[in-house]
């Protein structure tokens, strides 16, 4: 029909040419279209597909969950139809982001505690505990998220003024990097610990008298006596931190360690269809933990378990990080390993055998240093097993070339490094030319995977992209970055939290681009991340959220 309509136009007057022509089109137009239905067509977008090329496409297709087609908006539109068609005006879209190392339970659970973060004195702590109280007045009073260093005096504070105001209610406020707390008295009773009970450094006292900070293993000690959250409670708290997660772009989170039954709440309420992020849960080295590697990985389309979460040592903010050499702001400690050396290895080893991952927390150089023996014992060359530390925050230089001779696989927190630069350096001296170095890390194998180790840090992982980009606060300081040499390339942060943080969890043929036949996992912003300028970076927001090829979130 079309070229005799053309052919006849030859011998037509213009304007009559004109006429048939449009009409023709706009039959042409409202045809059905030959191309094949599906659920979901985005196009008229920026789409940066972080395939190994970094190709830009315009148009995408999704049906059951996957995509379908990746490519001009041309071809895109003659392959498929839809009935919905999201016209995305231009702006840009990237795979769904990976958060390859937080705590998505324990951050939902921290919303319903009182929320202490960025205070910046403890009377604001205490005005701010008792509001929470008079909300919440049953049960324990929790408290998250304080930093001494964020305080005028730069000091571990003590409990005498909780005891005052809640001389019946245990109290616990659990410092921003989890690995201290203060209790009040009420709290150390009910929970029957005794100090000696513990390595000298991880209850502090002042003139002999306990002041109620505890860290490492005291913090268990301490939290194990809380009562616990009900089932229904953690329901709950999952729910809740997925609506966060989704509405900063993360579709999939890497849960650094949970018990065998919280995995188990996790798998119901996704098998229930309530609970749709992915997840790929580490596992504590519990007794049922421990059992389930005789039975191999569990790989189910939203949950994936194939890894073993370890724990070397503690956090530097608080001191428990081990060092080779002693702090240099305190030369009488040099932090603490918080587990034996044959406890660790013989963990290592099982999981060898049964095929599992393990992923080790490692802050002070001679953690990480420990660690890397364990495992280049037992991997004994280049392997393809990915066995992570998490954090490598400060690293012996001799110890950099071991990740890439032995294929392990740095899994670090951007964030981490502009959170900890105001003090880093009165901590460790000049072994700060050794710490954060991420790009050095990211050199020894050509990837990493990069986290927030949220609640510790916030959940937006654009803010861990500015931060290993720039290396430098949302104000913008220091001017020149933070050891700017260990910045990473804007291509390469946007690899650490999509395609490389699938890769740190065997997932990368599954999701982490935006290709043919992958999960249609991704996320519109309003700033190109690639190209916009530094102080744009950290104010993006997120547009829309797709997981599976459904919209899960969507900005007003
Ligand atoms: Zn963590």
């Amino acid at each position: 029909m079309k070229f005799v309509i053309l052919a006849r136009t030859k011998r037509l007057p213009d304007m009559i040419k004109y006429t048939l022509v449009m009409i023709a089109a706009s039959i042409l137009f409202s045809m059905p279209s030959k191309g094949q239905p599906v659920d979901l067509i985005v196009k008229n977008a920026k789409i940066y597909t972080v395939d190994p090329e970094f190709t830009i496409a315009d148009a995408l297709a999704v049906k059951d969950g996957i995509f379908v087609g990746v490519g001009t908006e041309e071809e895109i539109l003659n392959q498929f139809k839809s009935d919905n068609v999201i016209d995305a005006g231009g702006k840009t879209i990237y795979p769904g982001f990976i958060d390859a190392h937080c705590h998505f339970l324990m951050y939902g659970l921290t919303l319903q505690q009182a929320n202490l973060r960025d205070t910046k004195s403890f009377d604001e702590i205490l005005d701010i505990l008792k509001k929470h109280r008079k909300e919440n007045p049953e049960g324990w009073l929790e408290g998250t998220g304080w930093d001494h260093n964020d305080w005028p005096v730069k000091k571990f504070p003590d409990n005498r003024k909780l005891d005052e105001l809640f001389p019946n209610v245990p109290v616990i406020l659990t410092r921003i990097d989890g690995h201290a707390v203060l209790a009040n008295e009420a709290a150390i009773e009910a929970s029957g610990i005794h100090p000696n009970d513990f390595a000298p450094g991880e209850v502090i006292r002042e003139n002999g008298k306990m002041t109620g900070i505890f860290l490492e293993n005291a913090v268990d000690a301490l939290k194990n006596a809380i009562p616990p959250v009900s089932r229904k409670g953690k329901e709950e708290a999952l729910l809740k931190a997925q609506r966060n997660c989704f509405a900063v772009g993360l579709t999939s989170v890497q849960d650094a360690g949970l018990p065998h039954t919280d995995i188990a709440i996790i798998d119901s309420l996704q098998e229930k269809g309530n609970l749709k992020i992915r997840i790929y849960s580490m596992m504590s080295p519990d007794k049922e933990n421990m059992e389930q590697l005789a039975n191999g990985p569990v790989v189910k389309p939203r949950l994936h378990v194939a890894s073993i979460k370890l724990y070397a040592d503690g956090a530097l903010g608080s001191r428990g990080a081990k060092l080779l050499e002693p702090y240099s702001d305190a030369p009488e400690t040099s932090g603490i390993f918080v587990n034996e050396k044959e406890y660790l290895e013989n963990i290592c080893r099982k999981a060898y055998k049964a095929g599992f991952q393990i992923n080790t927390h490692c802050i002070g150089d001679a953690a990480v240093k420990r660690m890397l023996d364990i495992y280049q014992e037992i991997l004994g060359g280049p392997n393809d097993r990915r066995w992570r530390i998490e954090h490598v925050q400060i690293v012996a230089p001799e110890d950099f070339a071991r990740f890439g001779q032995f294929n392990i696989i740095p899994s670090v927190q951007t964030t981490h490094c502009t959170s900890d630069m105001y003090w880093a350096e009165e901590r460790i001296g000049d072994r700060i030319k050794y710490a954060y170095a991420y790009k050095q890390l990211l050199n020894e194998n050509g990837w990493l995977a990069n986290g927030s180790d949220f609640p510790i840090e916030e959940i937006n992982p654009i803010l861990g992209f500015y931060a290993g980009v720039v290396r430098k606060d949302p104000a913008g300081w220091p001017p020149n970055g933070f050891h700017p040499e260990n910045a990473i390339s804007r291509k390469e942060a946007l690899r650490s939290m999509t395609i490389w943080a699938a890769k740190a969890a065997f997932e990368e043929n599954e999701k982490g681009s935006i290709e043919q036949g992958k999960l249609a996992d991704f996320v519109m912003l309003d700033t190109d991340l690639m190209r916009a300028q530094e102080v744009q970076l950290s104010k993006a927001k997120v547009l829309l959220t797709v997981s599976n090829g459904e919209v899960v979130y969507q900005k007003e």
